[in-house]
């Protein structure tokens, strides 16, 4: 079969292997029909061939259900130029084009192999009937759900329309279906399979662990000057001194557009070319900046959070935090930025006492300002804060008052980025980091081999914190 797979990858992809052993088992999985199947791989890995490959090879149709117009209007083009028949009934389409496409799929033979809809189409009345009629006759191969983190409410992108999808679901008996998202922790995950009914799916799930990226810490206001510091770490992360002209780059992330300012100013006077990018600056600029870093001009992009969406580069050789990621999620996100080319990166925070309090506040803030606006609490609510403590608590119930994290702060020298659920902590000396976030992500522990800061020198890191504690009780 994996010669046939191969061979049909070639023939309508035009691509001579695999992207990973993990898209080709999904798309072995898929291809059997047999049981529903659940990926998570992260953007860029080539997870809507998982789908496209089965769809042209099977009888029928594939219904693909993806929040945007836009994103689906991109997929559609890749098809048709590759040859694959494949279209999109939607709100914008012509009645003219929609009436074609509902008389090919009510012929005994469509030539349609996949159809896009967004989910508001899903439960369109006019729509309903032809979906139905196609299960019945048995053409419909299968139903891909892209974007699937969007039925779920403690994700980033909940769409309300997604939640009427296990109502298709049901209406559509037999039919295998699939659902891809790149960013799962256990419970969307968990809200994934409930919404869209998945029965006993198997799992195609991206190991968390990435054993190429190099986790530390620094206390930041224990250094004499954090700038040197941080310029030490650039020069030494992009082997500045051994001559090397692998050009890599690096990012560093700050909370404030003045924060990117000062940083990006402070490395360019010490003698690495560095360039601020945030929303303060015009759009051109910010383009420009964008562009002379992925082009290697600018070695150093230091920014804020509203970089990085979409920005898919190879040679990234360190992510630093000059400020708390606001939850751990967003902190593995953010620094999984470096090192997709699979050679060793550096990651590192530099961590401050009075930046996590300032954070706390601001995310407690939002949340009140959220509440105020609707007029009520909700369950939701406490995500944000339960994914901030996992990156900043530091014993396993201590959640949810700002009195407990300041004196938690004050005591521990504040050192801590813990999960929840576990007494592991990122920044606490009581374990590795990579097991931290794999655990946080519901993924087995990891071997880290020396990969983090605390697994290569765990006294070290611990007098870190003796000292920064000492510090704050002063
Ligand atoms: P995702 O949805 O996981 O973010 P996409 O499906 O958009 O990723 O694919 C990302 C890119 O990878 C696309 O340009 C796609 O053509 C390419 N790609 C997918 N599979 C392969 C493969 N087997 N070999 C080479 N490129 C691939
Ligand atoms: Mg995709
Ligand atoms: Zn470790």
């Amino acid at each position: 079969m994996t010669t046939s797979l191969k061979a049909a990858l070639k023939t309508h992809f035009g691509f001579e292997n695999f992207r990973s052993k993990l898209q080709e088992d999904v798309v072995k999985a898929v291809v059997r029909r047999d049981r529903d199947v659940f990926v998570c791989m992260p953007t860029g890995a080539g997870k809507s061939l998982c789908y496209q490959l089965p769809a042209v090879l099977a009888e029928g149709i594939t219904l693909v259900i993806s929040p945007l117009i836009a994103l689906i209007q991109d997929q559609v083009d890749h098809l048709k130029s590759l040859n694959i028949p494949a279209c999109s009934i939607n709100s914008k389409l012509p009645a003219g084009e929609r009436r074609l496409i509902l008389a090919d799929l009510g012929s005994s033979s469509p030539k349609l192999k996949l159809l896009y809809i967004t989910p508001e189409m899903v439960a369109s009345p006019s729509f309903q009937p032809c979906l139905t009629d196609l299960c019945t006759r048995g053409l419909l191969s299968y139903l891909a759900v892209d974007e699937a983190h969007c039925v779920s409410q403690w994700g980033h992108d909940f769409r309300p329309d997604y939640l009427k999808l296990g109502g298709l679901r049901t209406r559509l008996p037999g039919v295998p279906c699939l659902a891809l998202t790149a960013t799962a922790p256990k419970k969307v995950q968990e809200d994934i399979s409930e919404s869209l009914k998945l029965s006993s799916p198997l799992s195609f799930v991206t190991p968390v662990f990435r054993s190429n990226l190099h986790y530390d810490v620094i206390f930041r206001e224990m250094l004499p000057n954090p700038y040197v510091h941080l310029y030490a770490f650039v020069r030494k992360s992009l082997a500045l001194d051994a001559g090397s002209n692998a050009q890599g780059c690096g990012i560093v992330y700050c909370r404030t557009r003045e924060g990117c300012e000062t940083v990006a100013y402070q490395l360019t006077k010490l003698g690495v070319l560095a360039k601020a990018y945030h929303a303060g600056l015009k759009a051109g600029d910010r383009t420009e900046v964008q562009h002379e870093w992925m082009q290697g001009k600018v070695l150093v992009i230091v920014a804020t959070i509203s970089f990085g969406m979409g920005v898919d580069k190879a040679n990234v050789r360190f992510v630093a935090h000059w400020n708390l990621a606001k939850s751990l999620a967003s902190y593995y996100q953010e620094s999984g930025r470096a090192g997709r080319d699979g050679l060793p990166s550096s990651c590192r925070t530099y961590y401050s006492p009075k930046d996590k309090e300032q954070l706390n506040f601001l995310i407690r803030q939002e949340i009140g300002r959220r509440q105020e606006k609707r007029g009520s609490a909700k369950e939701t609510d406490k995500a944000g804060i339960t994914d901030f403590e996992a990156m900043v608590s530091d014993s396993p119930r201590n959640v949810a008052s700002p009195e407990n994290l300041a004196a938690a702060a004050a005591a521990a020298g504040a050192a801590s980025l813990s999960c929840p659920d576990t007494s592991l902590s990122l920044h606490l000396p009581t374990s590795c980091r990579h097991a931290t976030i794999s655990k946080f992500f519901g993924d087995k522990t990891p071997n880290c081999a020396g990969a983090c800061d605390y697994c290569r020198n765990p006294k070290g890191v611990r007098a870190q914190l003796e000292k920064a504690a000492a510090l704050s009780t002063k």
